[in-house]
């Protein structure tokens, strides 16, 4: 009794001391990563382990170091094997390398608002602009804010503030976690005209709805849902004679036409058909960074772009950067993996099984069915593969490093390649050996 106490008192003695752990060369050096407390939190954790005889007093450096998080931020980057291309929940559309490039560049001062060639204030984010009014010639202006959302709220305050909106029961639409398309028109003052019903919409419903009170029409894609049966709708190019202006919110951000999803409207089509105006999402099949667009008429743009509401819904320039290099820089990984042969889908999804079967695992490749995600094209089942694992390995896989998130069906753990690059393959072999060790 008597000895066990005083060998709790001689750990206790030899627990060191914070500051001399943390002149350890090793988590001072982690100290300018992180943050000191963020390394002062970890010393702390491991000295109280120390004192409860978990570790031994002289490894608390060693186990400080290992509790370390690797990065400042909470945020981890996980590998997306759900089979939805576009996962909201995890963060949408991934930027690819390039536009993570231009990201990191233009994280330190850059020449954002500033020319320097002559020294003076330039457009901000113009290289954006440029590539987007490159991108889609049929725009004669284009703008940028935060989201679509953003985007609707803009076109909604600056066009009919105070005003009706006309708009079809057929597209009042939930974008998803709460959020409708109808409450956030309403919410800046707008009034809404509803017209038609839920399943059929004419043009005579817009011609009677359509007077001196009305703002604008608004055409919102039913990006995330199919009505089908009993149908009809006003295409836009129908709705160009009513003598106020016609906006349409495609959703997805496609520019131009992707016959792979012959039901997404793109935005390069819409201006054709003459909408005066497109919003649209920037990480959504665009494969960009959270970002609205903009584009159409000159002078509604250029109206929308002075209102003093813009300021507020302003990008900041790693999105003018991230967007950029998306319009003008390779394919996607969205793109990548909307376009993957599905023959390759499935020897690769063969080879990572038959490698996790080679160490003694209960795995095997199956063929499964992607979707675009809430992003877009409701309905579309695209053709993939996916290496099946006995379900007991998802939450080790979710909760591991890094974590890998599959979709769980009849009782079998799918972890579905389509949204993961292949340079990820040897990553996703490791993960599953790690937890299945
Ligand atoms: C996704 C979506 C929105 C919302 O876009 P955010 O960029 O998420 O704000 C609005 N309208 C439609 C039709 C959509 O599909």
């Amino acid at each position: 009794m008597h000895q066990g106490a005083d060998r709790e008192a001689d750990r206790r003695r030899r627990v060191p001391r914070t500051d001399a752990v943390l002149a350890d060369p090793r988590l001072a050096g982690m100290t300018g990563r992180l943050g000191r407390s963020v390394v002062k939190d970890a010393v702390v954790r491991a000295q109280e382990r120390a004192r409860r005889g978990e570790i031994e007093p002289e490894d608390v450096p060693e186990a400080a170091l290992a509790a370390l998080p690797r990065r400042a931020a909470t945020i981890r980057p996980v590998i997306n094997m759900t089979g939805v291309l576009l996962h909201t929940n995890l963060g949408r559309a991934p930027l690819s390398p390039a536009a993570v490039e231009a990201t990191v560049a233009a994280a330190g001062p850059a020449d954002v608002e500033f020319d320097l060639a002559t020294g003076a204030r330039a457009r901000r984010g113009r290289g954006a602009l440029d590539a987007l009014a490159a991108a889609v010639p049929d725009a004669e202006a284009v703008h940028v804010v935060n989201n679509n959302a953003a985007a609707l709220v803009l076109v909604a305050t600056t066009l009919a503030p105070g005003r009706e909106i006309v708009i079809s029961r057929g597209e009042l639409v939930e974008i998803g976690d709460g959020f409708r398309i109808p409450d956030l028109l309403v919410s800046t003052g707008a009034r809404l005209r509803e017209v038609g019903t839920t399943n059929r919409t004419s043009l005579r419903d817009y011609r009677e709805a359509v007077g001196p009170e009305t703002g604008l029409v608004l055409k919102v894609h039913p990006s995330n849902f199919r009505v089908e049966g009993f149908t009809g709708g006003v295409e836009i190019a129908d709705l160009t004679g009513l003598g106020v202006p016609v906006v349409a919110d495609i959703g997805s951000g496609l520019l131009r036409r992707e016959p792979l999803l012959p039901d997404e409207p793109d935005a390069a089509s819409t201006l054709r058909a003459g909408a005066d105006l497109v919003t649209a999402s920037g990480d959504k099949l665009l494969g960009g960074p959270q970002a609205g667009l903009l584009l159409g008429r000159r002078d509604l743009v250029e109206r929308c772009r002075r209102h003093p509401l813009a300021r507020a819904l302003r990008v900041d320039k790693l999105t003018l950067a991230a967007l950029e290099a998306t319009l003008r820089g390779p394919a996607t990984p969205l793109d990548l993996a909307l376009h993957a042969d599905p023959a390759a889908l499935l020897a690769r999804a063969t080879e990572m099984a038959n490698a996790l079967a080679g160490a003694g695992l209960d795995a095997r490749a199956v063929r499964a069915g992607a979707t675009v995600g809430g992003g877009g094209a409701p309905g579309v089942t695209l053709p993939s593969a996916a290496v099946s694992l006995p379900e007991r390995f998802a939450v080790p896989l979710r909760t591991g490093d890094p974590p890998v998130v599959g979709r769980v069906e009849g009782g079998r753990l799918l972890l579905d390649v389509r949204a993961v690059p292949s340079w990820q393959d040897g990553e996703v072999l490791k993960a599953v050996l790690a937890v299945s060790a």
